[in-house]
């Protein structure tokens, strides 16, 4: 496994993760950085728990589209593993975090995937969860952008999903506006 660690700088944590989040920040950065391989590990969660401390879970990529797990499915998995039967995942879970790394761009908050919003949904409505915006005046990603390339002086290239921006906390059930709660 190719490990990032010693050629990554420390990510510095974005605008907006609460102070009282650093720590989470931190954890999946850290374990992001040890695991990190492209195409196959670019994601890593971190999830506060109320009384079992903070879980982590990195994405793992198969070669099958579909068999691929994200990174917040692996830590709910972590914090289920480590929750008494008498606790449900509704109480416990505090905080969900994910961070994406991009070589050449660094570290930054990743939002949940829509398969990643009907989960944490469906085990922590109430918990917290960080969004990443990118700046106002941000093209968004992939939008063809002019550039200047020196061997020819112009060229045309998509814009990179950057990494600066900044991290918003949100309520989970606040990302899924027009979910009707279902029993099951
Ligand atoms: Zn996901």
């Amino acid at each position: 496994m190719t490990s990032i660690s010693g050629s990554v700088p420390d990510t510095p944590p974005p605008p907006g993760l609460a102070l009282e989040d650093t720590d989470l920040w931190d954890a999946a950065v850290s374990l992001l950085r040890r695991t990190y391989r492209s195409g196959r590990h670019e994601v890593a969660a971190a999830v506060r728990t109320r009384s079992s401390g903070i879980h982590v879970g990195v994405h793992m990529a198969g070669s099958a589209g579909r068999t691929s797990i994200c990174a917040e499915g692996m830590a709910l998995g972590a914090v289920l593993a480590a929750t008494p039967p008498e606790l449900s995942l509704a109480d416990e879970i505090d905080t969900v975090l994910a961070v994406l790394h991009r070589p050449g761009i660094g570290m930054r908050i990743v939002s949940a995937c829509g398969v990643c919003r009907e989960l944490l949904f469906d085990y922590c409505p109430e918990a917290w969860n960080y969004v990443h915006r990118f700046p106002d005046d941000a093209p968004p990603p992939g939008t063809p952008e002019a550039v200047y390339l020196p061997e020819t002086g112009r060229g045309i290239r998509e814009v990179p999903a950057l990494a600066p921006g900044s991290a918003e906390r949100l309520r989970v059930r606040e990302l899924m506006p027009a979910k009707n709660v279902r029993s099951w």
